[in-house]
């Protein structure tokens, strides 16, 4: 069965499959990294994750790329700001983001290419795009995409039915614009003073590339001119996806994704969860609070990716509750879980699992399949159903295996408390069984007397004894 998802593109929902017939080759926008990121940001690519995750665990092969945004408005002002150089702050969110991403279990990329990496790409780009006659340079040496010269221009993100015009020319140098217009937007940037030392050379002069054209020419570099799926969170359709497929498809006439994936946004209290809200929480904050990285993850697994989803703290509670279920679950079933690249397909008694993923990656109705199934086998088990049926043991494991890569989550069984018998105890415990042994049957149930006094039960075995904490 394949996975159907819906394509913002042509508003449909859509088979996805591989257009070389071998391997889902997708894109996903990564993070800018002048700060951590939130779990706004991790709705995203938890949701990229289980697109991926999903399409493994039934057999198809994929090649992941998702770049770092390592230059850009926010980066530049924030590194400034606190007087470090450009590289030497995004390494160091770079690195943080990588260190959230493995406590949510997301699956590396296959590549993970940097914009600052890819200077001479993006020049290639724009030069391409101004020997079309599609970009033009201003007169303080900035180069601009002309919109109107695209005549495809606002399909993505349905300008046409807002009915603005792209006659207008007006023209948008922040990489990330508010206004639905459609304004000729930055290839290059002119170095400007509040850049600092952030520049580099160009057939136009000294400067920068602008947001857009860096995940642009990281795809065609990465993934090819044309391959099966681009995503990321719905701030993205306009204007950053819009302009990718119109400095892509101006350059090349062939279609740039051939499938639009969007998520939509993680809210607190009606408002998209963002820094300049400030309205946000991190992986760390909430791990202060006591909250793991895997309950933040079933968390963002629990709402539909295309409605938005409310955060809250009572969410988090019933993410821990449900979490516990799991591992009770597990316990009972003697599942061990394993994890790394090598992803179970046997989905057997799970199958409605993958079922609801495959169709739209519904993950609430995927989570909801899940503890039904877990409930009843439950059931099952504690009849005794299984009792000397190793293989229908087996195969319950390897379905939850599946459903847990599938899901990304990571479910261990629960360690008994095992106490840790003090010294003095296990002396007394030790005399009493030599007692036993060398048959001084008063001296040894004068031991352990005393040792019911002390809160400890023995209990004596062929070979040896056991000592337990006495239950009252
Ligand atoms: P950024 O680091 O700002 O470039 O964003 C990284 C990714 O997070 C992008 O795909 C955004 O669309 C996405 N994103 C930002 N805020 C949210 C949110 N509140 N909910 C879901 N995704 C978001
Ligand atoms: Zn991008």
């Amino acid at each position: 069965m394949p996975l159907k998802l819906y394509d913002t593109l042509t508003r449909e929902v859509r088979e996805v499959f591989p257009m070389d017939g071998k391997s889902v080759r997708f894109y996903g926008c990564g993070p800018t990294v002048y700060g951590p990121a939130h779990i706004g940001n991790f709705r995203t690519f938890v949701m990229q994750d289980v697109f991926r995750r999903v399409l493994e665990t039934s057999g198809q092969k994929t090649y992941h790329a998702r770049n770092v945004t390592d230059v850009d408005d926010k980066t530049i002002r924030q590194s400034l700001a606190e007087g470090v150089p450009l590289h030497e702050f995004t390494d160091r969110w770079s690195k943080y983001f990588d260190k959230d991403c493995e406590a949510l279990n997301l699956l590396t990329p296959h590549v993970q290419p940097s914009a600052v990496a890819h200077i001479p790409e993006q020049i290639v780009l724009i030069e391409n795009l101004i020997t079309k006659g599609k970009a033009y340079k201003a007169e303080d040496g900035s180069v601009y995409f002309n919109v109107s010269s695209f005549e495809d221009y606002g399909r993505l993100s349905r300008l046409a039915d807002r009915e603005i015009t792209t006659s207008v020319t007006e023209r948008e140098s922040s990489d990330e614009y508010e206004r639905d217009s459609a304004a000729d937007f930055a290839l290059w940037k002119a170095r400007r003073p509040e850049d600092g030392e952030n520049y580099w050379e160009s057939p136009w002069g000294q400067g920068r590339p602008g947001w857009h054209i860096e995940c642009s020419a990281i795809c065609m570099k990465h993934l090819g001119e044309s391959f099966d799926l681009h995503s990321g969170g719905v701030d993205l359709v306009f204007p950053h996806h819009e302009n990718e497929i119109a400095q892509v498809e101006a350059t090349t006439n062939k279609t740039f994704a051939r499938h639009w994936f969007h998520i939509a946004h993680l809210m607190v209290e009606g408002k998209k969860m963002s820094k300049s809200l400030g309205n946000l929480y991190t992986l760390e904050e909430l791990s202060e609070q006591g909250y793991s990285p895997q309950e933040v993850r079933y968390v963002l697994l629990s709402g539909s990716y295309r409605q938005p989803l409310n955060f809250t703290f009572d969410s988090m509670k019933a993410s821990r509750k449900a979490m516990s279920k799991l591992r009770d679950f597990a316990t009972r079933f003697n599942f061990i879980p394993t994890t790394g690249s090598t992803l179970e397909t046997e989905f057997g008694p799970f199958q409605p699992v993958q079922e609801a993923l495959l169709s739209d990656l519904s993950t609430p109705e995927a989570l909801g399949r899940c503890f039904s199934l877990v409930r009843e086998l439950s059931e099952a088990y504690e009849k005794g159903e299984y009792e000397g049926r190793q293989d229908a043991l087996s195969e319950v494991r390897r379905g939850f295996q599946a459903t847990c890569d599938a899901l990304g989550l990571i479910v261990e069984a629960k360690k008994e408390d095992v106490e840790e018998i003090p010294a003095d105890i296990a002396n007394l415990a030790e005399k009493r069984w030599n007692a036993k042994l060398s048959k001084d049957w008063a001296m040894a149930d004068l031991l352990r007397n005393e040792l019911l006094e002390l809160g400890w039960v023995v209990k004596d075995g062929k070979e040896t004894f056991e000592i337990t904490r006495s239950s009252e």
